[in-house]
């Protein structure tokens, strides 16, 4: 995306409108440049003190958690085969959420399960004028999009969290022609994988339900993309790191609130078989007025995310070390 955050150290990369001839800097406004250099800076710490600790440390730096196969095409390269099976396994994001120079973890879901679905109709075309020797999908489209409202009003228990949204419908060319199919693109959020379940397997139910009512000849395409699991902070994991946070950031570790945004790290972990713990560090001093990730503005301030990123890298993992020894 375009970056408009006016800093010194704006995006290098640089698109060029083909019209005008004028360059934008583009980047991916998420922070994944502070993760790079939080972990570079704590294997340079960790590596400066060898002699204060022993134990194993590993530094994954995990790619494309933004379109969720980062962690996947890790594990499906051999990762496990590759490390020492870790103890525990900590994960980073800067969020504009939490204030500069602040960590922020939490027990139990983090982040939500995501799943994207594409939901082809398969209907019968006909001229406008003639709807009745049609299916109409436009029609069918309309009926599934109201009825999914309801799935999580009237089936999702209230004390649970859900989202379905429908984000994209494709469908047609011309005012007077019914077209033969219809395409829709939905996203879901749940911070319970049983929750995220029963709303796949309604979501289906409705689909073939109303597809069914109108008389489809063919059943519909239903097709699941970009799929991330739930973040779960392990119990143990999480109350090892923040007692060791609030020892060394004292007011200056937070609890994080349950954000429904999503990623992937917690693949790695899952397949590894090990407890997860992730932790968000703030990136702008100006709370109040912080960009959100991937906005234009998100390039996080560099003293207070950069140090805060790299102290609680050492610290978590110093944690673990202590635990080690007590043990
Ligand atoms: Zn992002
Ligand atoms: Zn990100």
């Amino acid at each position: 995306m375009a970056e408009h955050s006016g800093k010194a150290y704006e995006s290098d990369a640089k698109q060029t409108d083909e019209k005008t001839g004028n360059t934008t800097p583009v980047a991916h406004s998420c922070g994944h440049d502070v993760h790079i250099m939080g972990l570079i800076g704590a294997l340079e710490a960790f590596n400066f003190h060898k002699d204060a600790w022993s134990g194993t440390l590993i530094a994954i730096f995990q790619p494309g958690e933004e379109c969720s196969g980062g962690a996947q095409s890790m594990i499906d390269n051999g990762l496990k085969y590759k490390i020492p099976l870790p103890d525990v396994y900590f994960g980073q994001h800067v969020l504009g959420v939490i204030p500069g120079a602040h960590v922020g973890t939490k027990p139990g879901a983090v982040f939500t399960t995501a799943s994207s679905i594409k939901i082809k109709l398969f209907a019968k075309g006909s001229h406008g004028s003639m709807p009745h020797f049609g299916i109409d999908p436009i029609v069918l489209a309309a009926h599934i999009i109201l009825r999914l409202q309801f799935i999580v009003s009237r089936e999702i228990n209230p004390n649970e969290m859900a989202v379905i949204t429908v984000g994209r419908i494709d469908a047609g060319t011309k005012s007077n022609i019914i077209p033969d199919d219809a395409t829709l693109y939905l996203n879901t959020r749940a911070y319970n994988q049983d929750v995220a379940d029963k709303l796949h397997a309604s979501i289906e139910r409705v689909v073939k339900g109303e597809c069914e009512a109108s008389g489809c000849l063919k059943a519909p395409e239903i097709e699941y993309y970009d799929e991330y699991p739930l973040t779960l902070n392990n119990d143990e994991a999480y109350e090892q790191v923040s007692s060791a946070f609030d020892e060394y950031f004292g007011e200056r570790h937070l609890k994080l609130p349950t954000q429904t945004a999503s990623e992937d790290f917690s693949i790695i972990p899952d397949a590894l078989g090990v407890p997860y713990c992730y932790c968000s560090i703030g990136g702008f001093k100006d709370y109040e007025n912080a960009p959100g990730n991937h906005n234009p503005a998100f390039a996080p301030d560099i003293e207070c995310s950069l140090d805060t990123g790299m102290e609680s890298l050492v610290v978590a993992a110093c944690s673990s070390f202590v635990r080690d020894i007590q043990e």
